[in-house]
């Protein structure tokens, strides 16, 4: 076993990994090794980058399982690897670039103030403060788009397998984004129609990223979900929303969705759900850090299946269960009470 002290000094000094992550996925290096290994003065040539320090760079993501250092020096992809390459499917490069740009790196860097205050680094106003910055920071909401498109695709295969959408006549994506679950769930179920409703400037985004085969079964809607969602669906998806909201701005959503919802309609919340108890595992450990990452970024938070009911009750819904998939994430299901 590994001392308490290292472990502890490991624990302590994540926040480079983020770091040396973000900076290869910045050069491209994932791509560039994705015919063959190279050399570091090779991939230092190719990138601009400082010879001797890229080969630290790679080194210490060859010991992380990132890269691989073959026995002449040069550095081939892993598995892990590969996922930092750039528009392959289950690239998570978008989210490297998020965690690692400097608008995310900077928020965290004042956890002490949101722990002190109880809320988010811009302030109360929370997810409505980070969102309207978006709107006026072109490129960082580019960047946040793009990381949630990909970091979804971790998620998509677990959620398609894990519900029967197949009895659904019209599913509506609630802050859909740019619409890469919504696909996923059409393309795995002929029969179902779609509906993806995000903020303008997302569903703008979204237009160019659905493949042609489904632009006959799927309608891309603009709005505020603090207005009106659309109607027509006989259900409403909303994933990764409801977490970045506090229960006021949430039951406004829930109450939205149960307006335009039928009597028969369900409400598919897909969230990480908080265990009762804390137990160390690495499901628990990301959910609760993403927790984390709600209370810097947005006021939001990760909830247990208990204030899920509280909360879906408060807006005319009964949670009827939660659906585990092969990942952290649950479906939580609910019907009009
Ligand atoms: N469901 C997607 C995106 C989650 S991120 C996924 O799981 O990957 C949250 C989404 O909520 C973003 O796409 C954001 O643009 C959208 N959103 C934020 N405020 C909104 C509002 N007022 N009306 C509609 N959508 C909103």
């Amino acid at each position: 076993m590994r001392a308490p002290a290292l472990t502890l000094i490991d624990l302590l000094t994540g926040y480079r990994v983020t770091q040396a992550l973000y900076v290869a996925a910045r050069l491209g290096i994932a791509d560039r090794l994705a015919d063959g290994p190279q050399g570091s003065e090779e991939l230092a040539r190719a990138t601009g980058a400082h010879a001797g320090a890229l080969r630290r760079l790679l080194r210490a993501l060859a010991s992380l399982g990132v890269f691989a250092e073959e026995a002449d020096g040069r550095f081939a992809l892993t598995e892990v690897g590969a996922l930092l390459r750039d528009e392959v499917p289950g690239s998570l490069r978008g989210g490297v670039i998020f965690y690692g740009d400097r608008r995310h790196w900077n928020a965290w860097a004042k956890l002490e103030q949101s722990v002190m205050t109880g809320e988010t680094v811009w302030g109360p106003r929370g997810a409505s403060a980070f969102f309207e910055m978006n709107t006026k920071d072109p490129e960082g909401a580019a960047i946040f788009n793009a990381a949630m498109t990909s970091l979804t695709s971790a998620f998509d295969a677990a959620v398609v397998a894990a519900y029967d959408f197949s009895r659904l006549r019209t599913l509506v994506d609630v802050g859909g984004g740019q619409g890469a679950l919504i696909s996923s769930i059409l393309r795995a179920n002929p029969g179902l129609r779609g509906i993806l409703f995000d903020i303008p400037p997302v569903v703008d985004g979204a237009r160019a990223r659905i493949a042609a085969g489904l632009a006959g079964r799927l309608e891309l809607v603009a709005g505020d979900v603090f207005a009106a969602v659309p109607s027509g669906g006989d259900a409403y998806l909303l994933k990764w929303i409801i977490h970045d909201w506090d229960d006021e701005r949430s039951l406004a959503i829930l109450r939205n969705c149960h307006r335009a919802m039928p009597p028969e309609g369900r409400l598919l919340l897909v969230e990480r759900v908080v265990p009762e108890r804390t137990e160390r595992s690495a499901d628990t450990q990301s959910t609760l850090l993403t927790d984390l990452n709600m209370l810097v970024l947005t006021g939001g938070h990760e909830r247990t299946a208990a204030e899920y009911r509280a909360l879906l009750g408060g807006a005319g819904f009964a949670l009827a269960r939660i659906v585990p998939t092969a990942t952290p994430l649950g479906i939580i299901e609910a019907t009009r009470a």
